[in-house]
């Protein structure tokens, strides 16, 4: 059974060819990549040589067949990884700005992934676990929430480490109850991976140390604050580790959060302390924005290391 188990979506992506192509003007784009944060998450988990497991849905179809096809090949355990006939495979749409933003259409809400529910947490699955992996985008509807309740469950009875990535989007947090189960997640994790804006948006504190703080006396262990190019910082009670950035060319940022949070825990789970963890998911962040397509920058172990490496001679 695996180390490090995630549930969530599963979805495609097509990317526009063109900076600010408009989605309502005909265009081209690429694709389908495999997709979806938690998919790139454990595939990241996996390639670094950890065993990790996604509990998701897909449906019979080949965009379904292409994220079963390269989680199972790059050694992700598919278990739980079901078809359904009752929705298609989840897709997204991305097209990106001048500025570096993107702009997104998701068909997510009536996919396969939304059929995720109570009946898909099975219990024996965590058995060898030491890590549980909760993504915020997953937290769609109240099905999932369920399936996510129960996970924290057992999570809590088997001394499982809980980490969260909040990925969220601001209009999100205007539902009432969605900001309530992040605030019910909050108090159970036992690892928080924001980034700078989320940070700020989920406590209402502008000044990072004091929101830190205010997270830290909750019972949160570490909080490792993602800055996209301008690296990360991570934290416990006592210490305050910051990483630079590891200078690289940003070709398609998208999923560089996820390499990130996949190769923190992974780390963890192989024995190491967080300022290790951290340094070599810092790397694995920047190799992800290197390359186009969201789960194409996940890195193999060896990968990462020759990285880290290549960096060390300048
Ligand atoms: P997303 O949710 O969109 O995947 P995120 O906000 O969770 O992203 P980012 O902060 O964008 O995560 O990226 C994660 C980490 O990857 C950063 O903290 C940093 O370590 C690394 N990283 C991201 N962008 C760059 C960059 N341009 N150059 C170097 N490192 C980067
Ligand atoms: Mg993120």
């Amino acid at each position: 059974m695996p180390h490090v188990i995630t549930i969530g979506e599963v979805l495609v992506e097509f990317m526009a060819k063109n900076i600010d192509q408009k989605f309502y003007i005909t265009g081209e784009f690429t694709g389908p990549y495999p997709s979806g944060a938690p998919a790139i998450f454990i595939d990241q988990v996996a390639k670094l040589g950890t065993s990790g497991g996604i509990i998701s849905k897909v449906g019979f179809d080949d965009f379904g067949k292409l994220n079963y096809d390269r989680l199972k090949s790059d050694g992700v355990d598919v278990k739980y990884f079901s078809f359904t006939n009752e929705g298609a495979t989840g897709v997204a749409f991305v097209s990106y700005k001048n500025n570096g933003d993107r702009d997104f259409i998701f068909h997510l809400k009536n996919s396969a992934t939304g059929f995720l529910n109570i009946d898909d947490i099975h219990e024996e699955y965590f058995d060898d676990c030491n890590f549980y992996h909760i993504m915020g985008s997953s937290l769609f509807n109240d099905n999932i929430r369920n399936a996510v309740e129960k996970a924290i469950s057992i999570a809590k009875k088997n001394n499982i480490k809980i980490s969260f990535d909040p990925n969220l989007r601001k209009e999100i947090l205007q539902d009432e109850s969605y900001k309530n189960f992040i605030n019910y997640i909050l108090e159970e994790c036992h690892i928080f991976l924001p980034s700078e804006e989320e940070l700020k948006l989920i406590t209402g504190i502008e000044d990072e140390e004091t929101s830190i703080h205010f997270l830290l006396d909750k019972g949160i262990e570490y909080i490792v604050v993602k800055r996209g190019k301008k690296g990360c910082t991570v934290y416990d009670k006592n210490n305050k580790v910051t990483f630079a950035p590891i200078k690289v060319e940003e070709i398609d940022p998208t999923g560089a959060g996820d390499c990130f949070d996949g190769t923190f825990i992974s780390f963890l789970d192989k024995g190491f302390d967080v300022k290790t963890a951290a340094l070599y998911a810092n790397a694995a962040g920047a190799i992800a924005v290197t390359r186009k397509g969201p789960m194409e920058g996940t890195s193999t172990l060896r990968e990462v290391e020759e990285f880290l490496k290549s960096q060390s001679n300048i």
